[in-house]
């Protein structure tokens, strides 16, 4: 199986075997991403692998339990049924959301649930596959004391979670006092040795990327391509829970660039195995103070910058120096794909809105809702079009943030869709007059 998969340079095409522990192109420092032959994987015409993949998301069998495992042929074929390590994850709801959709001006809104998982974000999509690879290689006597990773919050969480249910050590790097309480608990109550470093992610990157340059530890960033594998089959499963029919727009918040990526690497195989005949546009969201991508775009992707991410309530997007710059520009071309910001204030609301519709929205998502909601309004995303917005993560994660909206003290937020908390003696006068209030 390891013939069918290795891995290889993004800029110089260089070959490495799938066994071998490399992030970066000996040759040209490039980054390597995982590449299939293709060839085997259409001995199935593409109707039958979309019956193959129908069959499994309705199965409960292991490990076609998982949205990442029932699709393992296109993920990871090199990996033995004993090494792999799954928290059920993928299968996540995909909404229709008419009501919140009509308010943004996009009648034919669905958000996909990544965030309602095991860790709470789409991190564990990715993290069940590097994690099973470690596996993989350890039981093939490559040395590996422990998996370690930079984290703004749920990549550290998903390694953590995934290296507990191994059995293996993990190492987490966070910018100290940057990312939510509920993000930091995760790590520690998993048992994780977590490093809060005087930085920000850009920081902890490159300390990580310093540490794992000795083999024994292996970097879980999604910079190694074996976490864009697992992430890749949040675009199948979108695709598949529609029917197999292609919207045509799918909207992503964008801080490290791996899961735009992955987005496109997933419709790609789709398309090049015969299951769709056509693309989505894809639309990266960024907040306006970490926005080293967005600044690029207007430049026609000439002009490129890192630059210092300023706080932002997305906090799990304020990456300035984007590892996988390089690879979200491909796919951005491949997919006629278009770049927006949100500020603070319509980050904020825009998570507000659609938590009144129900959902329970992290401020990364409302970063995506409100970019789409600005596409909408300038004609870009035009009103009879179908739009996904993937939903990164659970609410709650981001419980200052909710609060913090509600009593309208939030920096830089005026907010509009407060709901503020109402306090009152234990008098039945007095809750009739509220109820009253609020209800005219
Ligand atoms: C990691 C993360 C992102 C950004 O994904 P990248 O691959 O870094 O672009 C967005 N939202 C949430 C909640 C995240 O945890
Ligand atoms: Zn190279």
């Amino acid at each position: 199986m390891t013939d069918n998969v290795w891995l290889q340079c993004i800029r110089c095409g260089e070959r490495y075997p799938i066994t071998e522990v490399v992030y970066r192109c000996d040759s040209c420092g490039g980054l390597v991403d995982v590449e299939h032959d293709l060839a085997p994987l259409r001995s199935r015409s593409g109707a039958e692998w979309r019956e193959l993949f129908d069959f499994r998301m309705r199965s409960s069998e292991w490990p076609y339990s998982s949205g990442v495992w029932g699709k393992q042929e296109w993920v990871a074929p090199h990996i033995a049924r004993g090494n792999i390590v799954s928290l059920g994850e993928g299968y996540t709801s995909l909404l229709h959301a008419p009501r919140l959709g009509q308010q943004l001006g996009i009648p034919d809104l669905w958000i996909k649930q990544c965030g309602i998982s095991q860790t709470g974000s789409f991190k564990d999509l990715g993290m069940t596959v590097l994690v099973s690879h470690v596996n993989q290689l350890i039981s093939h006597g490559v040395k590996i004391r422990a998996v370690a990773c930079a984290s703004s919050g749920d990549t550290s969480a998903a390694l953590a979670a995934y290296a507990a249910a191994a059995g293996i050590p993990a190492i987490v790097f966070l910018p100290r006092g940057k990312v939510s309480t509920a993000q930091l608990a995760q790590p520690i109550a998993h048992g994780a040795l977590v490093l809060a470093l005087d930085t920000d992610f850009d920081g902890c990157m490159r300390i990580v990327q310093e540490i794992t340059a000795d083999e024994e530890i292996y970097l879980a960033n999604s910079m190694n391509p074996l976490r864009i594998e697992g992430q890749k089959t949040v675009g199948i499963e979108i695709v598949q829970q529609l029917g197999w029919e292609v919207p045509d727009w799918i909207v992503i918040p964008a801080g490290n660039l791996g899961n735009i990526s992955a987005l496109g690497r997933g419709l790609l195989m789709m398309r090049d195995l015969g299951l769709i005949d056509r693309l989505p546009r894809l639309a990266a969201a960024q907040a306006e103070r970490a926005n080293p991508l967005y600044l690029s775009y207007r430049t026609g992707f000439r002009d490129y910058r890192p630059v210092t991410a300023r706080p932002t309530l997305a906090s799990a997007i304020r990456i300035g120096a984007p590892v996988s710059y390089e690879r979200a520009v491909k796919t951005l071309s491949a997919f006629d794909g278009t770049v927006e910001q949100a500020s603070e204030d319509e980050l904020a609301n825009a998570a507000a809105l659609a938590d009144r519709a129900g959902l329970y929205t992290c401020p990364q998502t409302g970063t995506a809702l409100a970019a789409a909601a600005k596409l909408a309004a300038t004609g870009t995303i035009a009103p009879d079009q179908r739009v996904v917005v993937i939903s990164t993560a659970h609410g709650l994660k981001f419980t200052d943030f909710k609060v913090g909206y509600h009593r309208n003290a939030l920096e830089d937020v005026t907010a509009r869709h407060s709901n503020p908390l109402v306090e009152l003696p234990a008098d039945v006068a007095a809750v009739r007059r509220a109820i009253q209030d609020r209800l005219g």
